[in-house]
């Protein structure tokens, strides 16, 4: 548990200790990574916990009569307590485990949406949204003969609050949007606009992918219906992820996938399925990446969101403020409030080739649309060079990436 009294001294040197994978090199140098928004490093408390599972309790969980098993259960069950504490969720049976946040949304969108939007209604998603967040409802919208709806951005990549509300009547059945945007790291106000889509009795679904491990979530407090993230960008494995959904809502909704663990009983003329939120999980769960899940949010929390809310916002600025420095290079995403992403492009360049040119300095980013075509083709480019950060990230590591940029223009033009 975080303790909101005590505040903790952030030590990145120490933290950067924790995380092996950062200790190498690459090309002959050290690895510099930038690619956080896509996933993040591993600290050995994670890597441990799998191994250890593996060599000390691996076995198929529930049911299973054997001491082994009952460990491997409990530790699965002790995961959702874990993540009910850490997004401040009512209760356990709130939380889904999923393959990730693709699967969250696709669930939402499979069983809540295929329940609940009928023909002629519509689905809002804002301009700025990842593909796990478009298609899912455009495949539900087709499907239905519904409207799949757009919030405009600014030039800055901010929502358009005031086009928002405009779009807010009887006809929407849900609203599904990112707290955080992957490619230009802009902070969405989601509680004002959960808050506005809730005096219109509209639910909404919080894409979390980019927010759980940079800022502090409260569900409730958010009042959010449904929200969704993945393990492995905050510092967890990959494979498992979360769906929270209200527990009236879940209740309601009919299941995603069939077959074990989700059912109560089967006979050849009926099933009926388990409670919430077994009635989700279908065959044999990610136990080990429930156990690496919770060991990545005891090292969140060991660490402090507010601490490392700070120092990457620091990390950020600094950053900002170096390249802007740098002739022709073009922020892409200039929102007030940002954290993790900083989005660029260079004038005359490809990104692709910056990036190629950039890891052979040991600077790891990501080129390209990072998932959101719809979001480039709103700034008219095809995509940018994307430096994402994490907590262990340093002010020396953004010295070597400008140094290495500024060395990789003049080397492709
Ligand atoms: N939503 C956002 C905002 C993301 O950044 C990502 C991944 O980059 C996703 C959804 C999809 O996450 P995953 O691939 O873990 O399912």
């Amino acid at each position: 548990m975080e303790t909101a009294l005590v505040k903790k001294i952030f030590d990145v040197d120490q933290v950067r200790k924790d995380f092996p994978i950062l200790s190498r090199e690459v090309n002959g140098k050290p690895l510099v990574y930038f690619d956080n928004a896509a996933t993040s490093q591993k600290p050995l408390s994670v890597i441990n916990a799998l191994d250890n599972y593996y060599k000390t309790c691996n076995s198929n969980i529930h049911r299973g009569v054997y001491l082994i098993s009952a460990e491997a259960s409990e530790a699965y069950d002790k995961a959702k307590d874990k993540v009910k504490e850490f997004i401040g969720a009512k209760d356990s049976s709130e939380i889904i485990f999923t393959r990730g946040t693709t699967e969250a949304i696709n669930l939402a969108a499979y069983s809540y949406g295929r329940q609940s939007v009928t023909e002629g209604d519509e689905v809002i998603i804002s301009t700025m949204e990842h593909h796990s967040n478009i298609v899912p409802w455009q495949v539900l919208c087709d499907e239905k003969k519904a409207k799949l709806k757009i919030i405009p951005i600014t030039d800055s990549g901010e929502i358009i609050m005031d086009e928002y509300k405009k779009m807010l009547n009887e006809k929407v059945k849900l609203v599904s949007i990112c707290h955080i945007s992957n490619s230009i790291g802009t902070i969405n106000p989601v509680k004002e606009i959960i808050k506005l889509a809730h005096e219109k009795n509209i639910p909404i679904l919080v894409d979390g992918a980019q927010a759980v491990h940079h800022t502090k979530v409260d569900v409730q407090s958010l009042d959010a219906d449904f929200y969704a993230f993945s393990a492995h960008k905050m510092y967890g494995p990959m494979g498992i992820g979360v769906l929270y959904g209200k527990a009236e809502l879940l209740e309601q909704m009919p299941p995603y996938q069939t077959g074990g663990d989700m059912i109560s009983s089967v006979s050849f003329e009926k099933t009926d399925y388990n409670e919430i939120p077994m009635k989700f999980e279908a065959g044999t769960p990610n136990v080990e990446g429930a156990i690496g899940l919770t060991e990545a949010i005891d090292y969140i929390n060991s660490i402090g969101r507010d601490q490392i809310h700070e120092h990457e916002k620091e990390i950020l600025e600094y950053a900002t403020e170096e390249i802007e420095q740098i002739e022709s290079v073009k922020i892409i995403g200039t929102a007030r409030n940002k954290t993790g992403s900083l989005s660029f492009i260079v004038e005359g360049l490809s990104a692709l080739d910056i990036g190629i040119m950039l890891d052979t300095f040991g600077v790891a980013v990501r080129t390209g649309h990072h998932c959101t075509e719809p979001l480039m083709r709103r700034f008219k480019i095809p995509g940018t060079v994307r430096a994402s950060f994490a907590m262990y990230n340093t002010k020396e590591e953004i010295d070597v990436f400008t140094s290495a940029l500024r060395k990789s223009i003049n080397i492709l033009k």
